[in-house]
């Protein structure tokens, strides 16, 4: 029952992965300042910071659409690709790393990313092994807590967010023009996921969602992992269901009942309607908070 039911939640999204049409998928550009742009296509939103000094990227999709990007890039300045970011290590974000750094440009990450695109190792959620990538994808510089750079005018600030979304998260803020790129660490599609196999967290993410408080106030443009432009309004809605439904598996939890039982009882029948996604449905996320929470010691604490 357990198999069939965890086959039937990660089947569809991987199965839709697989049929992609790559040649239907366009890169759209959406200009945010003079000099400040996001890329849509497949996979995550690539940032984009453009001008004389040269372009950065923040993300870069998936390998079939490095061509695509290469172009739209092109549109928006005639210079070089100097750095790419990686905000985590998954595929939807990185998956570009080795075409687009070919002609020299430098990919720059936290240590985990290294780590993890480096080495092979098995997620529980997804009943596989993660492959190891080849080197011509890893980063080449990575830092611990934070790191700086001063490019085409403009002062960005790189934090590292521990255990969120995975254990390699990291904000972009362009602070000159207070613009946010958040990675999965803010996402618009619904739950987010939390990759619990690869360190993430509900109480990180959740700690991720008051950094990002700290960060940005009520001008800032935040640039999510996936969707539109949002605002920290919807970074305040996104952290109260966060804390609210934390709060209902966890007392589950603490009442000894098994993820099963968790499950079946539905405990987030009043969050469906707005958050379910074909993603993360309301079932997994009871899972992943279940999974991801330990019993026994003060939120926050470890
Ligand atoms: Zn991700």
């Amino acid at each position: 029952m357990k198999k069939a039911f965890t086959f039937l939640m990660l089947a569809i999204p991987l199965i839709l992965a697989a049929q992609r049409d790559w040649d239907a998928i366009e890169i759209k550009t959406n200009p945010i300042n003079d000099r400040i742009s996001y890329l849509e296509g497949s996979g995550g939103n690539i940032g984009v910071l453009h001008g004389p000094e040269g372009i950065m990227i923040v993300d870069d999709q998936y390998a079939q659409l490095s061509e695509k990007i290469r172009i739209a890039l092109s549109e928006l300045s005639g210079s070089d690709l100097r750095f790419i970011l990686n905000t985590h290590y998954h595929g939807d974000h990185t998956g570009g790393n080795e075409n687009l750094s070919k002609d020299g440009a430098t990919i720059v990450a936290h240590e985990n990313v290294r780590k993890r695109l480096g080495t092979t190792f098995y997620s529980d959620l997804w009943e596989r092994d993660i492959e190891a990538k080849p080197e011509s994808f890893w980063p080449i510089v990575t830092f611990k807590s934070e790191l700086t750079f001063y490019l085409n005018g403009e002062e960005i600030q790189i934090i590292h967010i521990p255990e969120a979304h995975t254990d390699g998260d990291i904000l972009i803020h362009f602070k000159s023009s207070n613009i946010l790129h958040t990675g999965d660490a803010f996402v618009r599609y619904g739950y987010p996921f939390i990759d619990v196999a690869a360190g993430g967290t509900m109480d990180g993410f959740i700690k991720a969602q008051e950094k990002i408080l700290e960060v940005a106030d009520a001008d800032t443009k935040i640039i999510p992992g996936h969707g539109q432009i949002s605002s920290i309004a919807d970074v305040k809605e996104l952290k109260q269901m966060l804390e609210e439904t934390r709060k209902i598996v966890f007392e589950m939890k603490v009442a000894r009942k098994s993820l099963n039982d968790c499950i079946s009882a539905k405990p987030l029948a009043d969050y469906h309607e707005r958050w379910n996604g074909s993603f993360i449905t309301s079932d997994l996320f009871v899972r992943i908070i279940y999974e991801s929470i330990k019993i026994g010691v003060v939120k926050g604490k470890k």
